[in-house]
């Protein structure tokens, strides 16, 4: 399963994306994650984006493009992955489209987390106060001042998508401002249906038991030509013939 996560900052993408990982053992890829661990690492796409990230900007779409075309091509990724935080702009859903046609793949949802933007305001504030108070780690770009800067990137760039992903029919809205387990299970019954898993075993047990009864008329056609004598003895002369096919083998007698 391939599935978008699309949302303000703050409207829950990474929660449930990890909630999605562990039900559907897909992976999580968070363009935020890996351009945080390419700034703290230093690396030459940290240093360019490192200043735009602190102010709440969006990253210029070719590093972010070519860094999640790289990702997509890991081994973990191909039997299904999350994209939580990209695509953010048109023109990088653009280039998401057509890295997943190239590849022969389609996406199988996106999921809007529909937000009240004051209410998610209100409530990031008051997270990053209660952390600030336990004095757990903040994210350097979890300020309010920041956080609005993200808002206003996220009406401008990202809401877009909405339409964008609308018109290609995989567009799933969801009540982001509900209880968290609400929120997963509008998103279980959002999402199209698992494809083949369940179904595929049937199929392959029909299959086998249409062979088994395939061969059984064949056998009795087979027994039939040789035993020429009486029609009402044929099941006594099967059960023979097993016996004697049996005892030819394997020298057991045939079980009833
Ligand atoms: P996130 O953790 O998804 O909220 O992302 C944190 C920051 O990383 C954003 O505010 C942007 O500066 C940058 N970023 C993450 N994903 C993208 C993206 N797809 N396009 C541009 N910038 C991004």
């Amino acid at each position: 399963m391939r599935l978008i996560l699309l949302g303000p900052p703050g409207a829950g993408k990474g929660t449930q994306a990890l909630r999605l990982v562990a039900k559907y053992g897909l992976v999580q890829l968070s363009t935020g994650d890996m351009l945080r661990a390419a700034v703290k690492a230093a690396s030459p796409i940290g240093r360019k984006v490192k200043d735009i990230m602190q102010s709440g900007g969006l990253c210029p779409d070719d590093i972010v493009v070519s860094i999640v075309a790289e990702r997509i091509e890991q081994p973990d990724a191909r039997k299904g992955f999350i994209l939580d935080g990209f695509p953010r702009t048109v023109p990088q859903a653009a280039a998401l489209d057509r890295m997943l046609k190239k590849r022969g793949i389609a996406l199988d949802a996106v999921i809007e987390l529909r937000v009240d933007e004051d209410a998610l305001l209100k409530r990031i504030e008051n997270r990053i106060a209660e952390m600030k108070a336990r004095g757990e780690p903040l994210r350097s770009d979890d300020n309010p001042e920041v956080l609005r800067q993200r808002l206003v990137a996220y009406r401008k760039q990202t809401a877009p998508l909405v339409a964008y992903y609308r018109k290609q029919n995989v567009l799933r809205t969801v009540n982001g401002m509900a209880p968290i387990p609400e929120v997963t299970a509008a998103i279980d019954k959002a999402l199209p249906p698992e494809p083949s898993t369940p179904k595929s075993k049937p199929v392959r047990n029909g299959a086998k038991r249409a062979t088994a009864k395939a061969r059984k008329p064949k056998a009795a056609v087979h027994l039939g030509k040789k035993s020429s004598k009486r029609a009402s003895s044929l099941r006594k002369t099967a059960a023979a013939h097993k016996s004697v096919g049996r005892k030819s083998k394997s020298g057991e007698t045939a079980r009833p």
